[in-house]
Formats: C-alpha cells, structure tokens, sequence
C-alpha cells in the first residue's frame, strides 16, 4: 500500500507521501541507538517532565490533532478532540507512576539483598493501525519512553499525517532528538527493521495475520513481541438485564468509531425471553444514528476508513445472510465507490457464517439467541478470539461469575468495554497476548533482572 493521506468522506487523495529508502531507515534506527545510550540513564523525574509537557500540548492542541485524524480515517471530529485528550491522560499516568511501576523489589532470599530490578531494553519497534491512530500509538509510546526506552513508529500507511504529528508532538515536549521517530515504510519493509541488531522488541496491533507475520519474524530473531489483535466480543444480554440501558450501550459499543474498533461488541448473545424487546429497542436507537462530513458536521458516526473496508464488510454480511441469516436493519453501502456504510443488526448468526466465525470491523450486529445462561458462555466462548467482553444483568455476583467464565482479556459487568490508563488492556486465544497499560504494560519492555548479593 502507497504512504498516502485520502479522506474517506470524499475519496479524494489529499497528500501521498515518499517512503522512507533503506539507508534513511537504518540511519533511523542508529540515530535511535545512540539517543537511548543517553536516555536510559535519565532520572524518571526528568523523564517525567517532559511526559507532562507532552500531555500539555496533547490538551491544548486537541482540535488540531483532531482534524488530522478525521481527515485520514474519517471518525467525527468530536471523537478524535477526545482520542487525542485521551492519549494526554496516559502520558500524565506513567509521568505519575513509572518510578514506582519500576522501582526495585527486593525479593526475601539467603542473600544478604536480592532484587528485581525493571531496566529499559533500548530500540523498541512499534507497529499501529489506523482506527486509533492516536491512542495506539500513546499507550505504547508513553510507557516505552518512562521505562527508558526510545522508539520507532511504523504506523498504517493511510495515517502517515498522524504519525508525524505524534513525532512533531514529540520534539515539541522536549525529549532528546530520536528518542521517538516516526519510518515512513510499507509493511514490507517491516522485517528489515525487526532483523536490524540495534532493534531490541516489537509490538504490533492490528489484524492477525500481519501479528502472525511479525510474530515469526521476531521468534526467528528471538526478540521479545506484545501482539495485540483482532475480537469479537460477546456482548451478553441475560434475562434478568436493565434492557433500555443495555441496548443503549449495545448500540455505542457496536457504533464506536464507525464500528472499528477491536474492543467494540460484536456478537449480541441474548436469552430468548428478552430478544425481541431486546433487539427492537437496539433497533429503535441504532436506526436514529445520523452520518455525514466528520469534519463539517456534528454527526454520531463518519464513513469507513477506506473504500476497501467497505466491500470487505459489505462480502462478509453477504455471505452470512446467504447462509441463513437475517437482515433486522437494513443498511450498508448506498454506492459502491463510497466508503459510508450504514448500520445493520442481523439476526439467527450461526456457525459457518462470516458473522460468527469471523471478526466484522465496522457497523454490523450479529445477533444470537440462546436459551439460558449456560449457552450464552458456551456461544461467547465459541470464538478464535479473546479479546473483551460485556454480560448485562441486574445481580452483580451473577455478572461477575459469568465473567469469570468467558475466556478473553477483558470483561465488563453492565458497562461498555473501554480501555483506560490503569487498567491491563489486551487479549487471549487470536486476540493476541502480553498487556499493554497499567503496570503490566510498562513491565513488557524491560529487562526484568535477578541480582543477588551474597
Ligand atoms: P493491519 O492491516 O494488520 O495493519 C496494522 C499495521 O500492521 C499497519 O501498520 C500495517 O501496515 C501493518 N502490517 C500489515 N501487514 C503487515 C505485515 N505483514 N508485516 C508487518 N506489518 C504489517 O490491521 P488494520 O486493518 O489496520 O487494523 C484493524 C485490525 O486491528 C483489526 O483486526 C482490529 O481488531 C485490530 N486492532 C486490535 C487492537 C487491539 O488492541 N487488540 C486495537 C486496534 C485494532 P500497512 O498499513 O502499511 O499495511
């Protein structure tokens, strides 16, 4: 794919990009190599300073940053302002906590002291997508740089005007030159940056098969990757469920960001006492939902990313309602060049159907109906991914013994799934594995060292 910025709400191509040459790259990574021979002996309070400066401009500039997002992957303007608030709250998390997060354990033992001690890896390589240009990029970014370490962005090639705004915002805090750079590269062009010496650890999300890709590339090199990939979430709705809430937050989860995102819900499994009140009122809500400019307008959900998005989804929705299910809203594409596509709810979703077995990344519900509790674990937990997951009921000892029981990274009892600052964000089974945010998160690229002393 070429490095280009096209507005998906009008299709025009704004700005194309000259991609980084081999000799621009490996002078990246050894500018990178050398800033971290320094960085990594800086106190985290001067660490520190520059992470608040950094979650300054981040507010500041919000609505600047903002546009940049919307005009590259077409999300409403409000939501980008906030995306971009959002990455400000986790540079001002670790600022807080990366002295902590990383002090010495001291481990009780025969020796007179043995500790733990958190120290930074170096070049750390990070490969994002474009649904979350921002926060993706932050919450790896804003650990990686209090731990020690510096970094490279290798971001999708349709946000290159995203990737050096982050690299701009960067330089603006005042960190040391090349502690974090932006490589304008394809993905082919990935593996010569994983196999390069001074390259220490990769992380990567996005969808399964580029992680699986990255994923043996580094094990051959032996270096360390944190994969964080694709879901399907259960959005479970059991019989004894607030209805009107939880179709409201059915509707948000499914909408977020045009329907593409990876925590967004996917699969609604409701108890067949509730469905049809269920799926009506879900109905109702998402039928209302306007779409428009992202940019012009104030609009509750802007078109796909990219043209191509769209005829995926549009090929998996055909496909599942050939099989046998069942279009509840009609929706989808109006015009084939046209990256918009309305939401739809299908229902009787079985196995063998896209809908099922597959992850649908943006606005289309597949709903299943089951008979109890038992099945609706057994039908969540039908699924090659694990990523998060939500189970409606007003009992909270029941919500918490359901998610105790479905396999996947994440569950929320009567809430929307969402990822913040303290809490450990990432996936199981396909979904991928290691943990971003939290202490977890800072704890992924560091060396985690035994020293004992006799
Ligand atoms: P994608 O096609 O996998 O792209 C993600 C990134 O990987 C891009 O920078 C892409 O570069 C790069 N890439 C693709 N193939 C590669 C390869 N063979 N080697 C090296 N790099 C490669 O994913 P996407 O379509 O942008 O994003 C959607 C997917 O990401 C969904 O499955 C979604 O669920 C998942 N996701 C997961 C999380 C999570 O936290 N678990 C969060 C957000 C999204 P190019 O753009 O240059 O191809």
């Amino acid at each position: 794919m070429s490095i280009k910025t096209i507005n998906p709400a009008t299709g025009k191509e704004v700005k194309s990009f000259d991609a980084d040459s081999s000799e621009e790259v490996n002078s990246k990574i050894e500018a990178a190599h050398k800033a971290f021979e320094q960085w990594r002996d800086t106190p985290f309070e001067e660490r520190a300073k520059h992470m608040y400066k950094q979650a300054e401009i981040l507010e500041q500039d919000a609505e600047k940053y903002g546009r940049i997002i919307s005009l590259e992957m077409g999300k409403p303007l409000q939501d980008a302002i906030a995306e971009v608030k959002k990455c400000a709250k986790a540079c001002k998390y670790y600022a807080d906590n990366a002295a902590d997060f990383l002090k010495d354990e001291e481990i009780e033992t025969d020796a007179t002291k043995s500790i733990i001690a958190f120290e930074p890896l170096g070049v750390v390589l990070a490969i994002m997508p474009w649904n979350f240009p921002f926060w993706q990029a932050y919450r790896f970014l804003a650990p990686a740089l209090m731990a020690g370490n510096v970094c490279l962005l290798k971001h999708a090639s349709n946000v290159p005007q995203c990737a050096l705004a982050i690299e701009e915002i960067v330089n603006r805090a005042g960190f040391p030159e090349s502690t974090f750079q932006t490589l304008l590269i394809g993905s082919k062009e990935v593996n010569a940056v994983i196999e390069h010496p001074y390259v220490k650890a990769v992380t990567l999300t996005g969808s399964e098969e580029a992680g699986s890709k990255v994923a043996e590339k580094a094990g051959k090199e032996i270096k360390k990757t944190v994969l964080e990939l694709g879901g399907s979430d259960a959005f479970i709705v059991l019989e004894d469920a607030d209805l009107e809430q939880a179709a409201e937050v059915a509707v948000k989860s499914r909408m977020v960001n045009s329907g593409q995102s990876c925590i967004a819900a996917k699969r609604f499994i409701v108890v067949e006492s509730v469905a049809d009140e269920f799926l009506k009122k879900m109905k109702d809500k998402m039928g209302q939902l306007k779409t428009g400019n992202p940019l012009e307008e104030k609009i509750d959900y802007g078109p796909l990313a990219r043209v191509d998005l769209a005829s995926d989804l549009e090929k998996q929705v055909a496909a599942s309602v050939e099989k046998g299910a069942e279009v509840v809203l009609e929706g989808g594409r109006e015009d084939r060049e046209s990256a918009y596509f309305k939401p739809m709810i299908l229902k009787n979703v079985k196995p063998g159907m896209p809908a099922y077995e597959e992850e649908m990344f943006g606005p289309v519900a597949a709903v299943m109906i089951v008979k109890n509790e038992e099945e609706a674990i057994a039908v969540a937990n039908d699924s090659r991914f694990g990523l998060g997951g939500a189970v409606w009921t007003q009992n909270k000892e029941r919500g918490l013994r359901v998610a105790r029981r479905v396999e996947t990274g994440a569950m929320f009892v009567n809430a929307l799934v969402a990822s913040s600052p303290e809490m450990p964000f990432g996936g199981i089974k396909k979904s991928g594995y290691g943990r971003e945010l939290s202490y977890l998160g800072i704890r992924e690229f560091v060396n985690q060292k035994s020293i004992w002393v006799a």
